[in-house]
């Protein structure tokens, strides 16, 4: 049996969260490949050392003296290697690090080095090899992930191995220079991982006890989920339910690998349990609700619209064209609305607006914005009837005013707009009336 695990910035930011980890590891024989993040905030109002880093190579790139916030970035370092009595140094590394600053070496190079010392700093401590993620881990040239030089790579290096650490986040293009993942990025390390080792199990370390059926930064403690499905949590990750990346899932679904998340400060808790199929109910209607804000709705007029053949692909081109994807498209007989990030659309607006009234001559064009939206997920929502009343009748006694709401085909997912500023308050009350109701 072989487990991958990895452990999130707050698991390992200071020499006692260090110090857990470590037991955690030791606690099982099979817990045998390691993924450690970047150090994360030791306290509310701390800085993430990615965050010192993308600072400090901010100041590199624009020919400003940069030494106070690199010193400060290895006194963090630092700290753990006192707390933990090792004898290792990183003055070398920081020498390098410093010199490669200055050549401009780039913003992921400079990013991908907290998981790289934080990666030295593990191995040394665990007694383990350290692989550094730049020759296992590879980009194609156009920024994505190249997935089957990876496995191919990664597995050989890793066959025969015990034991070994390898830093998340970053892996390289084939040329060599550094590349990182989109931020929380090494959830995918570990998963890669996972899937290079066929692992049993992927062990996802962070610093609370597992998926919870809302943003605990939302809703005071909210219930936890204990078994979830890879495209339940996929929808829930995508709409903003932060404690997995999006994109990790893909690699250990392609094995069935299952992904228990769990937490580092209470590792007795069995955490949530991520597979491919369930035949576990889960305990209310829904699984889960997450949500995001800053959206913006385009709402299109034109009467006899559902007889014109090929309005929609009009009105989609003129987002292609301007390179703007959607997000939603909910539609009427004479209506269509398209709902995209705001910050991607704002400055393309009036080309947006032009391109559709030339194509398409709509009626009328109609811009909202300020908007957020909210999924509430649930593979039980498909045999319930009565999920969007309930949402209804929610949202109604909370005095909010639903702009949209938008059943998947799949009838796992609900979408509901609403105003950015009733975000919270509508997530609280979906949350209470399936789950609060339901204690
Ligand atoms: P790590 O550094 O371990 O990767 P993250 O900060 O990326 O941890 O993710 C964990 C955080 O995700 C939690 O502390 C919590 O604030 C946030 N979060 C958002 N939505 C959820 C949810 N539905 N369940 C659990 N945590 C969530
Ligand atoms: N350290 C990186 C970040 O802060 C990656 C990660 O934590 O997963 O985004
Ligand atoms: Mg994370």
């Amino acid at each position: 049996m072989s487990k991958v695990v990895k452990f999130g910035g707050s698991s390992l930011a200071s020499a006692e969260q260090f110090e857990k980890v470590g037991s955690i590891i030791r606690a099982e024989a099979e817990r045998r490949f390691v993924v450690p993040s970047a150090p994360g905030k030791r306290f509310s109002a701390d800085t993430k050392v990615t965050d010192m880093l993308y600072g400090c190579y901010a100041l590199a790139e624009a020919d400003k003296d940069f030494s106070k916030e690199l010193k400060a970035i290895k006194a963090r370092y630092e700290e753990i290697i006192k707390g933990l009595k090792l004898k290792l140094s990183l003055d070398d590394e920081f020498v390098t690090i410093e010199k490669n600053f200055k050549e401009k070496a780039g913003k992921d190079y400079a990013a991908s080095r907290g998981e790289y010392l934080n990666g030295i700093i593990m191995a040394n401590y665990l007694g383990f090899e350290f692989i550094d993620s730049a020759t296992v881990i590879f980009f194609n040239e156009d920024g994505t992930f190249n997935a089957n030089k990876t496995n191919d790579v990664l597995s050989k290096r890793l066959e025969g191995l015990q034991n070994a650490v390898v830093p998340g986040f970053y892996g390289a293009y084939d040329n060599g220079k550094v590349k990182t993942f989109s931020r929380g990025g090494s959830d995918i390390t570990g998963s890669i991982v996972a899937k290079a080792i066929h692992a049993d199990v992927y062990e996802n370390w962070t610093d609370v006890s597992g998926c919870l059926v809302t943003d605990p930064r939302i809703v005071k403690n909210p219930q936890k989920i204990d078994i979830i499905t890879y495209r339940e949590l996929r929808e829930l990750a995508y709409m903003g339910a932060s404690v997995l990346h999006e994109d990790a899932i893909f690699p250990v679904r392609q094995e069935g690998i299952p992904i228990n998340i769990r937490n580092t400060n209470d590792p007795g808790n069995s955490g949530t349990w991520i597979v491919g199929s369930t035949g576990q109910k889960s305990k209310y209607v829904i699984t889960g609700i997450a949500g995001k804000k800053g959206f913006c709705s385009i709402n299109i007029e034109k009467d006899m619209m559902n007889s014109e053949v090929g309005f929609g692909r009009k009105v989609l081109q003129a987002f292609e064209e301007s390179n703007i994807s959607f997000e939603h498209l909910p539609s009427g007989i004479d209506t269509m609305t398209v709902f995209v990030h705001q910050d991607e659309f704002m400055d393309k607006e009036q080309k947006v607006v032009s391109t559709i009234q030339r194509l398409a001559k709509p009626d009328t064009i109609d811009i909202e914005s300020d908007l957020a939206l909210i999924a509430v997920v649930g593979r039980g929502m498909r045999a319930t009837r009565g999920t969007a009343a309930r949402i209804f009748s929610a949202l109604a006694h909370a005095h909010i005013n639903i702009k949209m709401i938008d059943q998947g085909s799949s009838e796992m997912n609900i979408i509901i707009g609403v105003a950015n500023d009733d975000f919270e308050n509508a997530i609280k009350a979906i949350y209470d009336i399936f789950v609060e109701t339901c204690l």
